[in-house]
């Protein structure tokens, strides 16, 4: 009995998060059709096999990112593998065969898209309704977890760098490109701008956004491309409350600044952490956590234990992790 006692304690979040994930593509491949599970498209009954991989994905993944210590890391390869995973299905459904492309169209891989294509076409699409299935069940871990291209801006922030310095006219900046990219999407629709026009524009957003992870990313070691660029991070910062689950710093906070070195988000200047909460940017990532000698960084749902709190967000964003990542891409 003490045997079982302790194996279920050391793998507590792998018997919630496995059956998560199968609940999710379980459902997916039972309900969808033409098939949303890329085997299953080739091999009809195979969508099952894809349903245990993503399972067996979730459960290691959960198994080891249940250490704080080693969120950081986990994360980065995690969210790259996603990454390249995506972008490879997309060049398999371009050169190869459509069927690796979810709904056989291409749809362009640049995030502000998921904002702009619905309001230029007056049209809801299966992106927007994920991503926002995603903002209400786990608030801001698109920005950390689920997105394609922020691994990338991931990846060129990381590593030491003065993180201590704020971004200054953040906020400004960031309300301007989302009203520039809201203003034109919806100008192109009023005056029935041709789809090779705004094909085009958004082909010029998605390389705007590359040169800035480029430049301004890897020099700063901040993700500017996601805190400072991306208009659909803008969205995600304002409607990232929708969800309960929430960052706080406690009383116990000495304000030694140790935790802003670990923020790649520009989440954590003296201000925020004077006002006891990561700033506006913040996606939980969690790679702050370990930095902070007097545990005074959280997780938060409603009243719950901050520990049970952060086991919660992590079996709801891993799951939704693992699924996205066994489904057939754009
Ligand atoms: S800010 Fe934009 S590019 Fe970065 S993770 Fe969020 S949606 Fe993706
Ligand atoms: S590391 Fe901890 S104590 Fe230091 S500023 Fe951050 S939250 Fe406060
Ligand atoms: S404050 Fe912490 S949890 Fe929030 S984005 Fe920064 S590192 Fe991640």
């Amino acid at each position: 009995m003490t045997l079982i006692r302790k194996f279920y304690a050391k793998y507590k979040l792998v018997f919630f998060a496995v059956p998560v994930t199968a609940l999710i593509l379980g459902s997916v491949q039972m309900i969808t059709d033409p098939p949303l599970l890329l085997l299953e498209r080739f091999v009809p009954g195979s969508g099952w096999i894809e349903v245990t991989l993503a399972c067996v994905y979730a459960a290691i993944v959960i198994n080891g990112m249940k250490d704080p210590n080693k969120v950081e890391q986990w994360r980065k390869i995690t969210w790259l593998i996603f990454s390249v995973v995506f972008f490879s299905q997309l060049l398999l459904g371009l050169v190869v065969d459509a069927r690796f492309l979810m709904t056989g169209k291409l749809h362009l891989p640049v995030p502000a898209i998921v904002i702009g294509g619905p309001l230029y076409r007056m049209q809801l699409s299966i992106m927007p309704l994920l991503f926002i299935s995603t903002v209400v069940l786990t608030g801001p871990a698109w920005c950390s977890h689920l997105c394609y291209f922020g691994a990338f801006d991931n990846l060129a922030a990381s590593g030491k760098g003065m993180r201590n310095r704020p971004i200054k006219n953040k906020m400004a900046i960031k309300n301007v490109f989302i009203f520039l990219l809201i203003t034109v999407a919806l100008l192109f629709n009023l005056f029935g701008v041709n789809s090779f026009i705004a094909t085009a524009s958004g082909i010029f957003a998605g390389v705007a956004g590359v040169v800035i992870l480029l430049v301004f990313s890897w020099k700063n070691k901040i993700m500017i491309h996601c805190t400072v660029y991306c208009p659909l991070g803008t969205l995600v910062n304002y409607i990232k409350h929708v969800s309960p689950f929430r960052m706080h710093i406690t009383e116990a906070c000495t304000e030694c600044m140790a935790c802003t070195l670990k923020c790649k988000y520009d989440a954590l200047n003296l201000k925020d952490i004077r006002a006891r909460k990561p700033g506006i940017t913040c996606t939980y990532c969690g790679d702050c956590i370990p930095a902070c000698s007097r545990e005074a960084i959280i997780y938060r749902f409603w009243s719950m234990p901050p520990q049970t709190a952060r086991n919660l967000y992590l079996v709801l964003t891993i799951s939704l992790h693992a699924s996205f990542l066994f489904l057939a891409r754009i």
